[in-house]
């Protein structure tokens, strides 16, 4: 072999190597390697099965909740806790966030609440704050998301550019549970790529949307469109009892016609038709009639905002937060069925 096959058969190598392990070994100059020591504030039902499968995939986590059962489920298993956001900075490249709401990632009414900007909040060290990544994964609204971001660049320095992505989430419990959530994210492709490998360890799709407030945009108008195909799908199951039609068949007719949606072939909300949702469990599990209410105001503020008419997503609100302040707050939102409607189950 010559001199000029071997290096460049070297050379091929070394590409196939670097474009391979690109994600945890990025050679960018703004985007340092994505080390071992991944931070995660918000272990609630979605964080605390996503923290440990970064601790499954061999990261090293250092956790913090404000709840302290939460952290004691981690603490007791040797996880490294820690007593606030600030102090998961200071042992951590990467930080993740997986908290209810807009409020507790920013400007908080409750000071102590606000996981970033407040006191002992994540970039409490200003620019000294030591990751290089904060990734959001709290399903909020994009001006939130957009002003986060702001404030997390205004900790970069000259030779260490800090950056955030929103990077919600789809799947629910059990995709968290099982590492197959779809993350879609905003911000920059640099830092989304040298971020994929961590994504994937929780997840097994990853789309990126674009500029920050992006991957918040697009699951708030997934969330929108979930909410108002539930309240359709309810609503013709309801007609359909009333005019004599088992929903069993309607959903065996919807299923192979043009209504034919997640809601219908996948959860759908009648009791008996579908085994293993939340309908055929009391409503139990599954994603919460409360958090519905939030992601469609949510939905609503942004296109009030932008001076957008979205007349369902404001009636699908309502409906949603009366059904919560008819008790009904924690259990699965298809339960609009029967809580809403007075649907009945399939015999
Ligand atoms: P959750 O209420 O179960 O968990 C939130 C956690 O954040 C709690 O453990 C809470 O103690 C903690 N927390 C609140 N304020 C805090 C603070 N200041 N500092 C530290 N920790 C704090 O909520 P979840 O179901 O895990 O959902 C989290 C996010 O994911 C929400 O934005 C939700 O809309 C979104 N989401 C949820 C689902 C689902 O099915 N549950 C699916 C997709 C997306």
């Amino acid at each position: 072999m010559t001199i000029y096959r071997v290096r460049s058969k070297l050379l091929s190598i070394c590409n196939v190597i670097s474009s391979s392990s690109f994600a945890r070994f990025s050679t960018s100059s703004h985007i340092p390697p994505l080390l071992q020591r991944i931070g995660f504030v918000g272990l609630g039902n979605m964080g605390a099965r996503m923290a440990n499968n970064l601790i499954k995939a061999g990261y090293d986590v250092a956790v913090h909740d404000v709840n302290p059962n939460a952290m004691k489920l981690f603490s007791d298993r040797g996880i490294l806790t820690k007593e606030s956001p600030f102090e998961v900075t200071e042992a951590s490249d990467v930080v993740i966030t997986m908290l209810p709401s807009p409020k507790h990632v920013r400007f908080s009414s409750i000071q102590v609440l606000d996981v970033y900007e407040g006191p002992n909040g994540l970039l409490q060290g200003g620019k000294q704050s030591r990751p290089w990544l904060f990734i959001d994964s709290s399903t909020i609204d994009p001006q939130t998301s957009r002003k986060v971001s702001e404030a997390v660049s205004d900790c970069s320095m000259e030779d260490k550019k800090v950056s955030m992505l929103d990077a919600p989430v789809s799947g629910g419990v059990m995709a968290a549970e099982t590492a197959t959530l779809t993350f879609m994210v905003g911000g920059s492709e640099e830092a989304y790529l040298a971020a994929k490998t961590l994504f994937l360890s929780m997840g097994k799709n990853t789309v990126y949307c674009g500029p920050t407030g992006t991957g918040s945009a697009a699951k708030i108008c997934n969330n929108l469109a979930m909410g108002v195909s539930m309240l359709g799908v309810s609503e013709a199951f309801v007609l359909g009892q009333s005019l004599g039609i088992p929903a069993d068949t309607l959903t065996k007719i919807i299923n192979s016609s043009s209504a034919r949606c997640w809601s219908s072939d996948s959860y759908n909300p009648v009791p008996g038709v579908m085994e293993g949702v939340p309908a055929s469990r009391k409503y139990d599990g599954g994603f919460s009639s409360k958090l519905m209410a939030k992601d469609l105001k949510l939905a609503a503020a942004s296109a009030q905002e932008s001076g957008l008419k979205c007349p369902l997503t404001q009636q699908a609100e309502t409906i949603f937060t009366e059904l919560c302040d008819d008790g009904h707050a924690m259990k699965d939102f298809s339960c609009v069925f029967r809580h809403y409607y007075s649907g009945k189950d399939e015999l």
